[in-house]
């Protein structure tokens, strides 16, 4: 084959010429700052406007694009001058608060143990270190798939917002993930980008670290991305000394084999942990978004064992302790699994270098059931690795406890211990321009919003809002024609061909937006289920739909989904009424989140784990209309025991008999509900004009929805819970267990292998109470005996469980007490007499119980090592 171009022997970087002046411009396009602040954006949209306006904000390459001519003018223009000065002091600011917060791995200054900087800081000052595989921080770094790195990008500004000291880890894809480009049949092709290191904001950091693929050395560089204070770490396999094959191992975001992905997890994980080492970066809270870091855990215990001189054990223990697993995926198929095989390849060193055996190795990622070829589950591993757990929405923590309550066998579910943190968005990223404005009239600045008083917003009039809404809409027509226009022209269709687009979409009708990952579960094309009844809606009604998601490329019937919808959006009579807006990325997403009157999501339940991009909807002041599943099912009715009008549409068909397991059958329930929602409360609704108390109703609605959802769905809130209930209490537990030269961790290791080995002796005798008809509030005496055998009383914790009785005899959410030993160990079994008191607190039938925890103060919660004893 013919060579496609000229090879280059050498390649270097040119740095563009800007006016002295300027230069500080410089700095804040290396600062990805830039990607919500919005004092910066404004500078850079001058210094080339349409091409700021056009699509992809890129600064950098602005700079480099730049016309000679006008940046001179710029620096000449003095407003412009002080803005950039302002901006750069700004920044400045921001990097020397955070210094004095927290040390810094690199220059060595110490931590000053009073965080500075002003009401913002968070006092919280250890270092957390954030692992994802993927960031999405800004379009034009195309280092995300969607939602799992929009999230972390979204974490990361706000924890810089709150003075949360967090480094993160992730990956460098050279081809990143693929652009969406439609046939003219409309089914999905997948474009790769060569994404070149050099021309990003990024810098190349010195130290370089190695990791160990099947007997097979992999160097990795690390490039380093800033974003305000928060330096993101990336690992780059692509270098000339890496063996051919491997420098392909970061090649693409989700890309390749089952092999393929595990080497990417031990380049992310294993190799992460060492860029963390060789950075001087001191962290105390290891964070990992979602299992595919998981393998994190496995080098820092080879690192505590080998350096530290801890035995498997105690490494497990001290890991543990400061380390935070959030799963993302309800469905068991979504989780990333590894044959055995694999596994054993390609860790046979770290079990050999650790002393443990292969099974050992093979349990971490199995529950106790599994049968010994099971695959290797990262979720499991995640979950065993980690003292601290979550799902990312109250639904989502319901759904993970059963998911993973094999793990701990004996215990209730509902006691599983895993809790939630629903998950959030970053104002700043999302709002647009004019109801940025709007908010920050009432509420103040954007990073204090957390802690705002929201009903303020109720303040704010019909007109503003309005006038706020129609801007965004307008905006978002002009992004849907140009990207239709593209979208024609590159899939081989004439000018002329696409002219309608021009002409696509009414800034003056009621839009609502759709768009997410388009997966089989996300059910995008619900509307289809009954076409003519769209055609009659899109027909009569002043409402139009826009659509957009990616598919993953080996999904089929996602792709399906696409070219149904592509295909009614082409019928003569639905174009323009109905688009399908190809290449969904976060300049789209904003585009549409600001937009969008109505945000319509359509999971099957339960399998939506959290969604964000209605909440970035809400907080532009659309309405959302969903399924009951993910964040809509608990903020959904917040506030409705205050308010007349609800925060937006529930989309709840009736349940069948069955349980609803025939998705064919809940499809066409949910597609009728969400067909009379709009047909007969939302169109109304829109064009209700008579106002009530001199307000139109769909803005007292929209001004309802902000009040209630904005504090819950702002990032911050998201943030700030992490740090109070997670990073905070891991640093502590850290600490508690790391001090001393791994004191604690060996003690508790010690326990815990005590405790294991003596369970199967803990036996329950007799429980003994009155069963006579007692009186509400009274209280009644309940004596246990319990067979201790090796252990001793201080080990354990007898608890009495009483509550209302419920069917079949079990107990409804009862009340937890602890019973008190009131004789000595007794006999060669160790038999000890135990006392407490259940409180009659339920008129009816009442019954109770009594269970047996190890029981140790470094232990996080008794249920943890998943062996309880019940009541025979
Ligand atoms: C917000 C966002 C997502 C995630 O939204 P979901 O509601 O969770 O699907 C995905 N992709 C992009 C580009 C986004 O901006």
């Amino acid at each position: 084959m013919e060579p496609a171009g000229i090879p280059a022997k050498l390649s270097f970087t040119v740095r563009p010429h800007l006016p002295a002046p300027l230069s500080a411009l410089r700095d804040l396009a290396h600062n990805l700052r830039w990607s919500y602040d919005r004092d910066t954006q404004n500078l850079f949209a001058q210094v080339n406007p349409q091409g700021w306006a056009s699509g992809v904000r890129d600064p950098a390459r602005l700079l480099a694009e730049a016309d000679k001519s006008h940046l001179e003018r710029l620096a000449g223009d003095d407003g412009y001058l002080r803005a950039l000065g302002a901006a750069a002091n700004s920044l400045h600011d921001t990097l020397a608060a955070a210094r004095r917060t927290i040390p810094h791995g690199e220059t060595g200054e110490q931590a000053l143990s009073t965080p500075s900087g002003g009401a913002r800081r968070s006092g919280f000052d250890h270092l957390v270190a954030y692992f994802s595989p993927e960031f999405g921080v800004t379009e034009a770094i195309n280092q995300y798939s969607g939602g799992l790195g929009v999230l972390a990008g979204d974490h990361l500004k706000a924890a810089g917002d709150l003075g949360v000291p967090l480094v993160a880890v992730g990956l460098f894809y050279r081809h990143g993930y693929f652009h969406q480009e439609l046939t003219v049949d409309g089914w999905q092709t997948e474009r790769f980008d060569d994404v070149d290191p050099h021309t990003l904001p990024f810098t190349e950091m010195d130290p370089a670290v190695e990791v160990d693929l099947d007997g097979r050395r992999l160097h990795l560089r690390i490039w380093r991305a800033q974003l305000a204070a928060t330096r993101i770490y990336l690992l780059d396999a692509d270098l000339p000394d890496n063996p051919e094959d491997l420098r392909l191992v970061t090649d693409r975001l989700y890309g390749g084999d089952v092999e393929h992905r595990l080497r990417q997890e031990i380049v992310l994980g294993v190799g992460g942990v060492r860029a963390l080492a060789a950075l001087g970066e001191p962290v105390s809270v290891f964070h990992t978004n979602e299992g595919h870091a998981g393998f994190m855990g496995l080098e820092r215990i080879r690192l505590l064992m080998h350096d530290g001189g801890l035995g498997f054990d105690e490494a497990l223990s001290a890991v543990r302790a400061g380390s935070v697993f959030t799963t993302h995926t309800p469905v068991p198929a979504g989780i990333d699994q590894f044959p055995r095989p694999l596994i054993e390849r390609y860790f046979a060193d770290w079990a050999r270098a650790c002393g443990v055996d292969i099974d050992t190795l093979v349990s971490l990622g199995h529950s106790p059931a599994d049968a010994p070829d099971r695959p290797f589950n990262m979720a499991v591993m995640g979950m065993r690795l980690s003292q601290f757990r979550n799902g990312v929405s109250k639904a989502h923590g319901d759904t993970s406890r059963a998911m993973f309550s094999n793990l701990w066998p004996g215990v209730p579910t509902q006691e599983v211990p895993i809790g939630h943190v629903t998950n959030g968005v970053h104002p700043q990223t999302w709002l647009s321009p004019a109801m940025l404005d709007l908010l920050e009239s009432v509420l103040g600045a954007p990073s204090g919003w957390h802690e705002s008083d929201w009903s303020a917003v109720r303040s704010i009039t019909d007109d503003e809002l309005a006038a706020a809404t129609q801007a965004d809409r307008k905006h978002l027509v002009e992004v849907v024609r140009r990207r239709l226009m593209r979208g024609g022209l590159s899939a081989g269709r004439s000018p002329s061909e696409s002219a309608w687009t021009d002409l696509a979409l009414d800034p003056g009708s009621l839009t609502i937006c759709f768009a997410r990952r388009m997966a089989a579960h996300k059910r995008a094309s619900l509307l289809l289920e009954q076409p003519d009844r769209l055609r009659t809606l899109l027909t009569d009604r002043p409402v139009q739909f826009v659509f957009a998601g990616k598919a993953h490329p080996g999904d089929e019937s996602g792709k399906e989904m696409i070219r149904r919808l592509v295909a009614f959006a082409a019928e003569p009579d639905m174009r323009g009424r109905f688009v399908f807006v190809e290449d969904y990325d976060m300049a789209l997403a904003r585009a549409m989140v600001q937009g969008s009157d109505v945000w319509l999501s359509t999971p099957l339940h339960p399998l939506e784990a959290s969604g964000t991009s209605g909440m970035k909807a809400a907080l532009n002041g659309a309405l959302n209309l969903s399924v009951l599943d993910g964040w809509w099912a608990e903020a959904f009715d917040i506030g409705s025991e205050r308010d007349a009008v609800p925060n937006g549409w529930a989309i709840a068909a009736p349940r069948d008999n069955n349980g609803d397991t025939d998705p064919a059958l809940r499809s066409r329930l949910d597609s009728d509900a969400l067909y009379e929602l709009i047909e007969n409360q939302v169109l109304p609704l829109w064009s209700q004009t008579a106002p009530r108390r001199g307000r139109r109703p769909w803005w007292e609605w929209v001004r309802r929805s902000l009040a209630t959802l904005g504090p819950v769905v702002d990032a911050h809130r998201m943030v700030r819970q992490y740090t109070h209930d997670v990073y905070a209490p891991a640093a502590a537990a850290s600490h508690q267990l790391c001090s001393a030269d791994h004191a604690g961790a060996r003690q508790l290791a010690a326990f815990t292998r005590r405790a294991r080995a003596s369970w199967d002796n803990v036996r329950i005798t007799s429980v003994d109470a009155d069963d006579a008809t007692g009186d509400l509030g009274s209280a009644r005496p309940v004596t246990a005996s319990v067979v201790l055998g090796d252990l001793g009383a201080d080990d354990v914790e007898v608890q009495l469980l009483t509550g209302h009785l419920g069917p079949g005899g079990t107990l409804v959410d009862p009340e937890v007490t602890s019973m008190s030993a009131c004789s000595g160990a007794e006999g060669p079994e160790h038999e000890v007499a135990y006392e407490g008191s259940a409180r009659l607190s339920s008129p009816g039938r009442m019954g109770l119980t009594v269970r047996v925890l190890p029981s140790n103060p470094l232990l996080h919660t008794p249920v943890d090592l998943g062996l309880v004893t019940w009541a025979g």
